[in-house]
């Protein structure tokens, strides 16, 4: 329940879906894979051919489910939302795969965590268009082979690395999602404060951008509390200075660390001299376990350049320093 979570929680799945780019154009960033994505689907689309099977890969909230709509959507096609975990068994696969429509897009969050012979069964689908359905068990058991209608396949996976290259070479295209950009997030926020029906401005709009962690799921639900700040002490109406007022309240500083994120920094530079400390050690001091500041905290401290990970230990970087407003000891000096 961290605001600054790049995973969906309750509200999000219910919001979101209001605030979906439908198209293309409407998509935000990511020059490059709309730019192939575009190519990919108007080829198609001409030679009046399904689209090629497209694997995605990035972080959580960077808009890999919508844009698997979107493709859908010019597609004109119906779409199939579905996730690696939920595929347990090759059957439950099957029967998915077995109902789809011409045409259809199959969306496969998390592809990564499907179960082998579920990833398996899915080489021959892709492939081929065709599923061995096993019936019966032991000497017995006989494969059914069962053609498929010709449809697309949307894999997500966090990291395109986590896949067997089999399964990774029967993508036709694969598109991967960066952090956007301050400047990018600026136009999802205003974006969606207008569907929101909330006014805000340049500064506002800023202000919010610079803390959402480069992610537009965040960016939407920090505008969201910045909204109900606003409604309750400026009429509605959001600008620079209620927007930093807000998330002062919500402990979203500003370059997004939140109160976990700055105890472990703060930790790390008060307790231990800027490290290096081990990773046990650490969490000790801050009271949390080995896992959450090792899964939670460090991959953004990382990637802001504020905590190194080192065979030593961990290390907090001269821009910890600065962030915490905090001068380094003076080692060697006389
Ligand atoms: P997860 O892997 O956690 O499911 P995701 O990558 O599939 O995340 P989405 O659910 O597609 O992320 O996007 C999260 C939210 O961010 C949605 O509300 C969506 O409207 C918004 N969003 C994502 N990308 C963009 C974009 N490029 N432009 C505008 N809004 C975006």
């Amino acid at each position: 329940d961290r605001l600054v979570d790049a995973g969906a929680d309750g509200e999000d799945t219910a919001v979101e879906a209001a605030l979906r780019p439908k198209d293309l154009h409407e998509f935000v960033g990511q020059e490059k894979v709309r730019e192939q994505l575009d190519l990919v689907l108007k080829a198609a689309r001409a030679r009046g051919a399904t689209a090629d099977h497209v694997l995605l890969s990035g972080a959580p909230g960077l808009g890999k489910t919508t844009l698997s709509m979107i493709i859908a959507a010019e597609m004109g096609a119906p779409i199939r939302i579905t996730s690696g975990p939920a595929i347990q068994h090759a059957g439950d696969l099957a029967a998915i795969l077995s109902s789809l429509q011409e045409g259809e897009v199959l969306f496969l969050d998390e592809i990564h965590r499907m179960s082998r012979p579920a990833e398996e069964m899915l080489y021959m689908a892709m492939e081929d268009f065709r599923v061995d359905v096993i019936v019966g068990k032991g000497p017995g058991a006989t494969a059914i082979p069962l053609e498929l209608p010709p449809f697309t396949l949307v894999g997500a996976t966090t990291r395109a690395g986590l896949l067997p290259p089999p399964l990774r070479d029967r993508f036709g295209f694969t598109g991967h999602m960066e952090f956007y950009a301050p400047t990018e997030l600026e136009r999802v926020i205003h974006r969606s404060a207008g569907l929101l029906d909330v006014a805000i401005d340049t500064a506002g709009a800023a202000e919010i951008a610079g803390r959402s962690r480069g992610t537009p799921r965040i960016a939407n639900r920090l505008l969201r509390r910045v909204r109900d700040y606003a409604q309750v002490k400026a009429e509605g109406r959001i600008d620079r200075d209620i927007a930093a007022a807000a998330l002062r309240v919500y402990e979203v500083d500003a370059r997004g660390l939140d109160r976990l994120d700055r105890a472990v920094l703060g930790a790390l530079l008060k307790l231990f001299g800027g490290g290096p400390v081990g990773l046990s050690t650490l969490a000790v001091a801050v009271g949390e376990e080995r896992e959450t500041v090792e899964e939670v905290a460090e991959p953004f401290l990382v990637r802001e350049g504020l905590l190194a990970r080192t065979p030593r230990g961990r290390v907090a970087t001269p821009a910890a320093w600065a962030h915490l407003g905090l001068v380094p000891p003076q080692h060697g000096a006389k």
